[in-house]
């Protein structure tokens, strides 16, 4: 399937060419820095790995873009080159590695690594500017350009206030250049882009693309009134140069530059640390991945140096970057990927979710191989192609999902990828209803569904029969022991015993465990038989407001209104359950389960329990939160999900899975995610653990 790495390599260069174009010239990328970095690092290594394909127009020989038209292009006195970038630490000790060896420092076999003072700076993710001083004053500021030339932009760059015009030192060398990262900080970027909203101009991708296209404004007044910010991180000085009384000495490190540029009147982020060892370069990392959080201003990694000047002389450069510095990216979000197959999943209610599965990336700190691609219609919206290269995209906790496809990278001649019209676990016909996005099997029997429907009866929050993992499941439904729910309780504990990787003592284990699940209460029986739209928290006010299976059936049955009647329940799940109790197959699963020993009622202390949180005067006080309802995101910092769930249903609250205006509150904990930012788009209260407990103290005391 894999293109021959000629085509591969011509297409990449075409494509990374392109964006780096707009990156650079027009300030408003194409494609994700992620996505774009991962692509130039195949382009590298399929050129090492076929020199013959190594070509001059190749982005990876160049570093920047060419200086846009409208500015005047200087040379610059020393060239800007790019870094090299690290993903892993594993990279980060390869690189080490050969930093060792350039410098003749590589340890004999067994010896230990020898260590080398390393500064570790942050990657602030702004614009590189080059900074001219002559005589202690400031003459010009480029921009990086290609790292030859750059842009002259002096007057933009006088308006930055953390930029000094003159030097603060007694005698200044005859020449001083300075290099450092502008950026813009993260609340003016908002706002920039809110003024062009209302102006219809286009919006800047991120603050590195605002900083860029401000930084070439023409009308320095705008650059003024933008804030932009500047952090120095690297002196050049004239080779015969020595400080005169009074002035700091010339710098014989890294950490002495940071100083010195700080005692001549820079700004230099605080941020930065001496570092005496590897291990304290990965320390340095480690605190900054969380860290960088709190900090006003985009960074995207951490920049470590080799601390002794005469060492960085000695190691010297490659053509793009310095050997003696590494940029070392924090896990990115998005990533390229190469789509190997189209699964299709068949769940429990027999819906067909199409499954890209791609070769593996590392994405927000797991390796990724698979993502939804939901259903038909957004498999049909990518234009997904066999050998397709794909945007894969996984956001903290969030789900791995398929952003984009990168059609200049597709394969000649490739198919497009659409559902198939049967069923491929059973091969009974698809059915696509009018106005559903949903695609489904609707062969009862398929053992895809068969087994889905076997794995929520036994699920935490149902049956919770411990023992019988989807293994087993799988077992039981090939060799045709199991047709249905009610199967499992017939199961003989000899029979199961001589399944795969089953001994005695586990089979009598999970007899024993399914035979106690009988006594589970009815809202987890109801919650188990896995009617569409009956989640656990439907399934607990369904129970409540129907305390046995005849009643709830009847009513779904002649008298809907009083189903829709109860808090949270919709005509949607009506009409679900009556469907349900209509199915003959349904019918004579509930007859064997009562047959069987179940229930399918509330006991007595159930009934009580609930008249308790009923309607009326008296109940108020114990269901202060009836009627509300909650979203929970992020960690809390002492209860768990389930724990807070559970406080807000006994005090009559509901949970629910997503943010609208119907919610009363979410209550966030650390690392929230899209959740809380949709509360606070919505306008909707937003708690803290100690703001949820007040809430169910308030409703105690009341
Ligand atoms: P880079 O950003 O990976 O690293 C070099 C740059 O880091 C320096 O030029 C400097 O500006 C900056 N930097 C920040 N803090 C620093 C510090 N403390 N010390 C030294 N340098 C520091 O490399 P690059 O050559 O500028 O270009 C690659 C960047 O541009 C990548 O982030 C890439 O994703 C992005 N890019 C994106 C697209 C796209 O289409 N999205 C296209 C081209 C480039």
């Amino acid at each position: 399937m894999s293109a021959a790495p000629q085509t591969r390599a011509s297409e990449l260069r075409q494509l990374l060419n392109r964006a780096a174009h707009a990156y650079y010239v027009l300030d408003a990328p194409v494609m994700e820095d992620p996505v774009y970095d991962r692509l130039l690092r195949e382009l590298q290594e399929l050129e090492a790995a076929h020199p013959e394909l190594a070509a001059p127009d190749s982005p990876t020989q160049r570093v920047g873009g060419a200086p846009a038209e409208g500015f005047t292009s200087v040379a610059h006195r020393i060239g800007l080159l790019s870094l090299d970038n690290a993903f892993t630490l594993e990279e980060l000790e390869a690189w080490y590695g050969r930093l060792l060896k350039v410098l003749d420092r590589t340890p004999e076999p067994g010896a230990p690594l020898p260590q080398l003072a390393m500064v570790g700076e942050l990657k602030i993710d702004g614009n590189a500017l080059a900074l001219s001083y002559e005589h202690g004053v400031l003459v010009r500021a480029a921009t990086r350009g290609d790292g030859e030339r750059g842009e002259e932009i002096t007057a933009n760059v006088r308006t930055i206030q953390s930029v000094p015009l003159r030097l603060q030192l007694q005698d200044p060398p005859a020449w001083v250049e300075v290099r450092g990262e502008a950026l813009i900080p993260d609340g003016t970027f908002a706002a920039i882009n809110t003024e062009r909203e209302a102006r219809g101009e286009p919006l800047f991708a991120n603050p590195r693309n605002a900083c860029a296209g401000t930084l070439r404004q023409l009308d320095p007044k705008v650059v003024a009134a933008r804030r932009l910010d500047f952090f120095a991180y690297t002196l050049h000085l004239p080779d015969d140069w020595g400080a005169g009384a009074g002035d700091p000495a010339r710098p014989t490190t890294q950490w002495e530059s940071l100083q010195w540029l700080q005692a001549a009147g820079f700004r230099v982020n605080p941020n930065a640390e001496l570092l005496p060892s590897l291990a304290a370069v990965e320390g340095f990392f480690a605190q900054w991945e969380e860290g960088r959080k709190t900090l006003p201003y985009a960074t995207d990694g951490v920049v470590v140096k080799l601390n002794d000047l005469r060492l960085q002389a000695d190691a010297g450069f490659t053509q793009k970057a310095p050997r003696w510095a590494i940029a070392l990216k924090y896990a990115a979000e998005e990533a390229p990927s190469k789509l190997l197959r189209l699964a299709c999943q068949v769940g429990r209610t027999g819906v067909i979710t199409p499954v890209a599965e791609f070769e593996p990336v590392p994405l927000a700190g797991t390796t990724v191989s698979r993502a939804t691609l939901h259903n038909a219609d957004r498999l049909a919206e990518l234009d997904l192609h066999a050998g397709d290269t794909i945007v894969v995209r996984k956001a903290g906790e969030i789900i791995p999902e398929v952003v984009r496809v990168l059609p200049e990278l597709r394969p000649a001649s490739a198919t497009r990828l659409q559902l198939p019209h049967t069923c491929p676990e059973c091969g009974s016909e698809l059915v696509r209803e009018e106005g559903e996005a949903a695609t489904r099997c609707v062969n009862s029997s398929c053992p895809a569904i068969l087994r889905g429907a076997l794995r929520h009866w036994v699920s935490k929050g149902a049956l919770d029969v411990d023992g019988l993992g989807s293994k087993l499941i799988e077992q039981l439904v090939d060799r045709g022991l199991v047709g249905s729910i009610a199967d499992l309780y017939r199961l003989d504990a000899a029979l199961l015993a001589s399944l795969e990787r089953m001994g005695a003592r586990s089979a009598e284990n999970l007899v024993a465990a399914l035979a106690s699940s009988k006594q589970q209460p009815w809202h987890r029986q109801l919650y188990g038989l896995g009617i569409h739209h009956v989640g656990e928290v439907n399934a607990k006010a369904l129970a409540q407001a129907f305390p046995s299976v005849a009643e709830l059936a009847t009513a779904a049955a002649d008298t809907p209104e009083l189903i829709t009647a109860v808090f949270g329940i919709g005509e949607q799940i009506a009409q679900s359950l009556q469907q349900w109790f209509a199915t003959p197959a349904n019918q004579r699963l509930l007859e064997q389960l009562e047959t069987l020993g179940f229930s399918l009622a509330a006991s007595a202390a159930e009934r009580a329990a609930s008249a308790g949180a009923g309607g009326g005067g008296a109940s108020d006080r114990a269901a202060p939160l009836q009627g509300q309802a909650f979203v929970l995101t992020g960690t809390l910092p002492s209860l768990s999900r389930r724990q807070a769930q559970e406080l807000i249903e006994a005090a009559g609250g509901k949970v629910t899975g997503s943010v609208s205006k119907k919610t009363s509150y979410v209550v966030a904990g650390a690392e929230a995610g899209s959740k809380l930012t949709k509360a606070e788009g919505l306008g909707v209260a937003v708690l803290d653990e100690a703001g949820l407990r007040d809430l169910l103290e308030q409703g105690t005391s009341m």
